[in-house]
């Protein structure tokens, strides 16, 4: 692998860190964070998950991690659009600096990689700690909190966030039913993921959050099947909505400007279609992702009427 144009850095004071046998050490605020198989740990313990060792398991969590496809969202979506941020750049021959935030099995940072691209991935989870024991490119993924990365400002040209701002500041159960309540503190942890987000990424660069439009009533990405119809209120509280995020960016910073965009080839309906509604409601879905990616029709892309958001970020010269 080419080594990565990214440095590493103390997530608490942005230090630089020392290597010392089987750690990274700051020299500023004495923190230590443990590297073991090639994955440096900056959790300091606090993972989002509870996850003691692959012996919890059930056969159905093994399944379910398997037949995980974080792969697709890059190969369907996302390099065409970073190919394009790349021309934007003007750096030829330079390679994008890119950041999968909430980055799960690690397989997307493991595409980008073999595409040639400096990508990075991050995550706070054992679990997913655990896993990435075995991944090629384990090197490049980090155990760490989403609000305190442990990169230099402006570290990246891109960075992507698919599927994890809805599950910030609120409390999640799954099992048998599924249900999910707003935090007090919803609006200020999101701010904060997207603030650091923001600082990590480059003068020019752009920052995609992904997820499941709060505006839109149906939700087909939590529930208790997979593709399975959730319907929601509008006052729920979980799945944000363009002009929340839009709010939220403003108060960060008045030049982050936010734009949606045309979920077409994020989307495949894949799992829906195994609903009768989803068989359905697939044909016109599609023509409604056709209709938002032409100019004429791309404020669709924002509204109600779309059930995914894909948003890009990206800070306004001063
Ligand atoms: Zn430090």
């Amino acid at each position: 692998m080419t080594p990565s144009l990214v440095e590493l850095v103390c997530h608490r004071c942005q230090n630089r860190l020392a290597r010392r046998n089987d750690a990274l050490e700051c020299p500023r605020c004495a923190s230590t964070y443990p590297v073991d198989d090639g994955i440096v740990d900056f959790s300091e313990g606090r993972y989002y998950d509870d996850f003691p060792g692959p012996e919890v398991l059930s056969a159905a969590n093994l399944a379910g991690l398997a037949n995980e496809k974080e792969a697709a969202r890059i190969e369907d979506y996302y390099l065409p659009r970073l190919e394009a941020i790349a021309e934007r750049l003007g750096t030829p021959g330079c390679r994008m600096r890119v950041l999968d935030s909430g980055c799960g099995n690690g397989e997307a940072v493991a595409v980008l990689v073999g595409r040639g691209l400096d990508a990075w991935g991050h995550d706070l989870s054992a679990l997913r700690k655990w896993q990435w024991r075995e991944s090629p490119v384990r090197d490049r993924l980090v155990v760490a909190d989403g609000v305190s990365l442990p990169f230099p400002a402006g570290s990246f040209d891109a960075v992507l966030a698919s599927g994890v701002l809805e599950h910030i500041g609120v409390e999640e159960h799954g099992g048998e039913t599924y249900s999910v309540r707003p935090l007090p503190d919803r609006d200020a942890s999101r701010r904060r993921f997207i603030a650091e987000l923001a600082r990590v990424l480059s003068p020019g660069g752009s920052l995609f959050l992904d997820f499941p439009n709060g505006a839109f009533p149906f939700d087909f990405w939590h529930g208790t099947t997979p593709g399975g119809a959730r319907y929601h209120s509008p006052r729920e509280g979980f799945l944000p909505r363009f002009e929340e995020v839009r709010s939220l960016c403003r108060s960060i910073d008045e030049r982050l400007n936010v734009e949606a965009r045309s979920p077409r080839g994020r989307l495949r309906f894949r799992q829906v279609s195994a609903h009768w509604y989803g068989r359905a409601f697939r044909a016109p879905m599609m023509a409604l992702q056709r209709l938002m990616s032409t100019r004429v029709f791309s404020f669709l892309a924002g509204s109600p009427l779309n059930p995914y958001l894909v948003l890009e970020v990206r800070r306004r010269p001063s």
